[in-house]
């Protein structure tokens, strides 16, 4: 059986891939070029020596006796334009229309002149078996011309056309070949060359072995039939048969096979390599160049192709944007569908862009969000088809597509800061429900610069004492007596003067260097309350907002203690914030930080209840003991019943969980009175003083405006 597996192989019956036969095709092809130049220098020999050998015998002469070399220089002519043209493709060009062109002139000139001198002593079909050779030719030429004319322009390219043209110039070269040897055999002559051309032939030919064992059994045999019969009329005439030669025929004939059969098997095993090379080298650009889940183009593509197209003269780059796309809330459908279902969605988004921004570079940045480089009179009508199909996209999640831009200033921008600046944009509209588009200007370039400056100046800041702690004060509802204070960082900048959280929180948080904020406001509090414990005040709680981030970047309850300890405070002094929206992600991480926490006995206070989108979630899966009631709830209280409604029951369902409650924002006696109805028992807002410095509080406190209360809890 795997004897039988092998012949099989051997002979040619395996399966080729399409890159393989086309290859194996092209090979032939390519050695028709160098096959057909050597016929052509023979036959110029020939006719040459063929009118030498003639003294007083012109080359007119020859041609209107003989024609056969010529025909074979034609047909070599046209196998040596077409060979080229047909692998490497090119343009139509006049000088090979008018060599085919020729050649077919003179072949019917040829053939005419034949047909009429033996019309009348031979049969029509002895007529047309007499310019066989012509007609091959014939067919050969206008193959060639259609081909220049229909084909190439057309650069279309078959694998039959390209064979058919050198079966019949093989026709042709071994048909010459086998008459003028069995010629010269009656001359007693050799009968090189037969053998010359069909070794030709079988060089152009290198097909499936078995079409070369038939192919060349034929010729062989075919020649055999007409030579042996020659040779006998030799012998009866006296000559000398030679008896070697028909044996050295037959193993020239084998030979020639093996020759074939060898060249085939190695010309695939190349293919094959080769073909393997070129996948090698696809994925590998694949992988370099494309984006793996939504399978449209990386980065690393998109920067390229955009300097390619910004640095070509023929872009108008006043009319260049580069656009930054995000899908607002897409969180919340990964959440909701699990992450399969947000790649799904993330691959028909990518082809949406692709598609709607035809023609244009279109890249996937990271998570949902993506990149184009396009023209300024496009925007609008293709984002809004985008953002139409984004809206649509869930009946129950809110998701919205955001687009930040940037117009380049000049080609050489560096496409990674254009996308920078353009995302920078995009930031600015995050959460805002009335802008959905948003182009980088003169105020988002100052912005921008801003924040850039936070982040490289973060540590300086912190070295050189401009991250200031103040403290808002917390007061009891029912006597509003001060039961507390939060610590809330200012940072008090040489360049850009007061700097707000607002401004720099989100900036640290997005460039992860919050930390180096949070563990100074921890020291400075810490030494705050050292200094009052020293000073033998009264002293309230203090508590401390930790970004979720804190506990990723750095060992946030490790170094609350190191700092308690360093500073020997008492634990009951310390609260701990931690803000509702840091819990819906990183929970691990979260949750083993809340339970050290309270094995450490901190008390910890959930931040901003309400303002995100799984409240309810979070007071199920997490353990906290007070509840700080986001101030959104207070924003027009008086004249929104419906507010008064949620925060009661907010305050109620605290209080059956068995938590306390606190309410931010609070700036009227109104919202204080119904709060403390309500049953929350901490209050903190500007109605009983904003943050300010220890040293504007310990005065406050001196003076009297506050009354700090002996309660704690
Ligand atoms: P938060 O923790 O919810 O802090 C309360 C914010 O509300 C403070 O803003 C405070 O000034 C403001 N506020 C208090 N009462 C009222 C009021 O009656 N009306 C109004 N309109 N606002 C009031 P601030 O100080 O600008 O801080 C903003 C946020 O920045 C904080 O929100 C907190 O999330 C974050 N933050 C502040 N300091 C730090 C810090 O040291 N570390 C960390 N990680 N975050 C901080
Ligand atoms: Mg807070
Ligand atoms: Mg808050």
């Amino acid at each position: 059986m795997r004897f039988l597996n092998w012949a099989v192989d051997e002979l040619g019956f395996g399966r080729n891939t399409k890159y393989q036969k086309q290859y194996l095709n092209e090979t032939n092809i390519r050695t028709a070029v160098y096959m057909s130049f050597i016929v052509m220098i023979l036959e110029v020999w020939m006719i040459i020596r063929y009118v030498q050998q003639r003294p007083g015998r012109t080359f007119l002469e020859y041609y209107d006796g003989e024609s056969n070399y010529l025909i074979l220089f034609s047909s070599a002519l046209i196998i040596f334009a077409f060979a080229p043209r047909y692998t490497k493709g090119g343009t139509v060009t006049n000088l090979c229309r008018l060599t085919a062109s020729l050649v077919i002139f003179n072949d019917i000139i040829m053939i005419v002149r034949n047909a009429a001198a033996n019309i009348q002593d031979k049969s029509p079909l002895q007529v047309v078996f007499g310019i066989k050779y012509h007609i091959l030719l014939l067919i050969l030429a206008t193959a060639y011309l259609i081909y220049e004319i229909c084909f190439l322009s057309a650069g279309r390219k078959n694998d039959l056309y390209g064979q058919f043209m050198i079966i019949v110039f093989s026709l042709i070269s071994v048909g010459f070949g086998i008459e003028t040897s069995v010629y010269d055999t009656g001359r007693d002559r050799q009968i090189l060359c037969f053998v010359t051309m069909v070794l030709f032939a079988a060089c152009m030919l290198i097909w499936r072995p078995y079409v070369s064992v038939l192919m060349l059994g034929m010729s062989f045999l075919y020649f055999y039939s007409l030579w042996v019969p020659r040779l006998q009329e030799l012998d009866a005439a006296g000559g000398k048969v030679k008896d070697g030669d028909t044996i050295n025929f037959f193993i020239f004939w084998i030979v020639l096979v093996m020759i074939s059969f060898s060249i085939y098997h190695q010309r695939r095993h190349e293919s094959a390599k080769d073909e393997k090379l070129i996948a090698a080298n696809e994925s590998l650009n694949r992988a370099a160049t494309m984006d793996d889940l939504t399978d449209i183009h990386n980065m690393f593509y998109f920067n390229q192709e955009t300097v390619e197209i910004l640095n070509d003269p023929a872009t108008d780059v006043g009319k260049k944007i580069f656009l930054f796309l995000n899908i607002e809330n897409f969180k919340t459908y990964n959440d909701q569908y699990g992450y399969q279902s947000g790649n799904d969605y993330l691959r028909k988004l990518a082809i949406l862009i692709k598609d709607t921004f035809e023609g244009d570079p279109v890249a996937r940045q990271s998570d949902d969000h993506f990149v184009v480089l396009t023209d300024t009179d496009k925007v609008d009508e293709r984002t809004e088809k985008i953002r139409s199909v984004v809206r649509g996209a869930d009946a129950d999640i809110y998701l919205e597509l955001k687009v930040g831009a940037y117009r380049p200033s000049s080609a050489d921008i560096d496409p990674r800061v254009a996308i920078d600046y353009a995302r920078y944009a995009c930031g600015l509209i995050k959460n805002n429900y009335d802008h959905n588009y948003k182009e980088y200007d003169q105020a988002a370039d100052d912005l921008f610069h801003k924040n850039q400056y936070i982040v490289n100046h973060i540590d300086r800041a912190v070295q050189e004492g401009h991250i200031r702690v103040y403290y808002q004060p917390v007061v009891w509802a029912d006597t509003k007596e001060l039961c507390g204070l939060e610590a809330l960082a200012r940072w008090d900048d040489p360049k850009y003067g007061f700097l707000s959280p607002g401004i720099f929180i989100p900036v640290l948080e997005e460039y992860r260097q919050i930390h180096k904020l949070d563990a100074c406001v921890f020291e400075q509090v810490c030494r705050d309350l050292r200094a009052a414990l020293d000073d033998g005040r009264k002293m309230v709680p203090v508590s401390l907002n930790f970004s979720r981030l804190d506990f990723e970047l750095m060992d946030a309850t490790g170094l609350l203690e190191e700092y308690i300890q360093k500073y020997d405070i008492p634990k009951d002094y310390i609260h701990v914030e931690i803000t509702e929206s840091a819990l819906t992600e990183n929970m691990t991480l979260l949750s083993d930080a809340i339970d050290r926490f309270h094995k450490d006995g901190f008390s910890l206070w959930l931040d901003d209840f309400g303002s995100g989108y799984s409240s309810l979630n979070v007071l199920k899966d997490f353990d906290f003991d007070v509840l700080k009631i986001d101030m959104k709830f207070l924003t027009n209280f008086e004249h929104n019943e419906k507010s008064r409604t949620i925060l009661n029951t907010i305050i109620q369902l605290a209080d059956s969980i068995g938590m306390l409650s606190l309410t931010e924002g609070v700036e009227t006696e109104e919202a204080a009175d119904f709060l403390e109805k309500a049953g929350c028992g901490r209050l903190q807002g500007y109605l009983f003083g904003k943050p300010m410095p220890r040293a504007e509080l310990r005065e406050k406190i001196d003076n009297g405006t506050y009354t700090v209360s002996d309660r704690l809890i």
